[in-house]
């Protein structure tokens, strides 16, 4: 079968054409087969929640950083990054990911930009969220541990995981809030931009992204109207189900908070890559967005 009609053929590593799958239990068998030979999703390494933590302890370790522990949500450590810069009160470079497990594009890309930035890092003012959801990760999920969908309990007063991450980011002041995420129905990268600048600047950035990730052009993006890739309101609206993590960090007081999105469907490659890049080009506008010219 063509993997043009196989929804998230990533998933079988667009092998099948070696393979005649005559029937979806062969195609089960296929599989099951391979998963013993080759690193096959959820067993692919972008999964291993434990493996994501060691090369984080490097990273920070490299930038003279210190992990902290948030709280531990079903078994599992969540951590937190806070640079000397970010501690002693100047306003910060907040980044998130991992908050849906089945995304492992934005952790990938965040853990990259990281690396790939090198020591110049160490001086500047950052707050980081690697991973939010750890169990949903290790098992390709949108929800956590619990079943939930951690992006809809931020405004939640009892949340273990909101409560603590809200103690953290609540006495704190930041320049730029991105919270990575990835979606299946993307046709290319977009963001979901909640500001009130004088410019959308996230529009231009999309433009710098590498060749291989084009920007999601569609008129209407999850059903909200959008420009160029950016879906932009001035206002924080109110979700029914629950609050996600962007949208409190904009009432909270971030002059400019970015839901950045990858296609799921595109190589895991090029969505890191995309997502580590965007928020390169984040973190250089970071200052223009707190200059008194640029801003609202
Ligand atoms: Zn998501």
């Amino acid at each position: 079968m063509p993997c043009a009609t196989r929804p998230r053929c990533h998933f079988l590593s667009c092998r099948p054409s070696a393979v005649d799958l005559e029937s979806e239990a062969f195609a089960f068998i296929w599989i099951w087969f391979q998963s013993g030979r080759v690193k096959l999703l959820p067993g692919h390494r972008c999964h291993d929640y434990a493996d994501l933590c060691r090369r984080w302890k490097l990273a920070t370790a490299n930038l003279g950083w210190k992990m902290r522990k948030l709280c531990v949500a079903g078994g599992d450590p969540i951590w937190w990054i806070e640079s000397s810069r970010a501690a002693a009160g100047e306003p910060a470079f907040y980044v998130s990911a991992g908050v849906h497990g089945d995304e492992p594009g934005a952790t990938e890309g965040l853990l990259r930009w990281v690396c790939q930035s090198g020591k110049k890092l160490a001086d500047a003012a950052v707050v980081l969220f690697p991973c939010l959801n750890p169990t949903g990760l290790r098992n390709n999920t949108r929800v956590d541990y619990r079943g939930l969908d951690l992006n809809r309990q931020f405004q939640s007063l009892e949340d273990e995981v909101c409560v603590a991450w809200r103690k953290i980011v609540t006495p704190r002041t930041f320049s730029l809030c991105l919270t990575l995420h990835e979606d299946y129905d993307a046709q290319g990268a977009y963001v979901y931009d909640l500001s009130n600048l004088s410019q959308v600047f996230s529009r231009e950035l999309l433009t710098t992204l590498p060749k291989r990730m084009p920007i999601d052009a569609r008129p209407k993006i999850d059903g909200r109207a959008a420009r160029e890739g950016v879906i932009h309101r001035k206002m924080a609206p109110h979700i029914a189900e629950g609050m996600p993590e962007a949208i409190v960090l904009y009432q909270l007081g971030c002059p400019a908070a970015w839901t950045f999105e990858t296609p799921s469907e595109f190589s895991l490659a090029d969505r890191a890559e995309a997502q580590a890049a965007f928020v390169s080009g984040a973190f250089k506008l970071a200052p223009a967005i707190l200059n008194p010219g640029s801003a609202r």
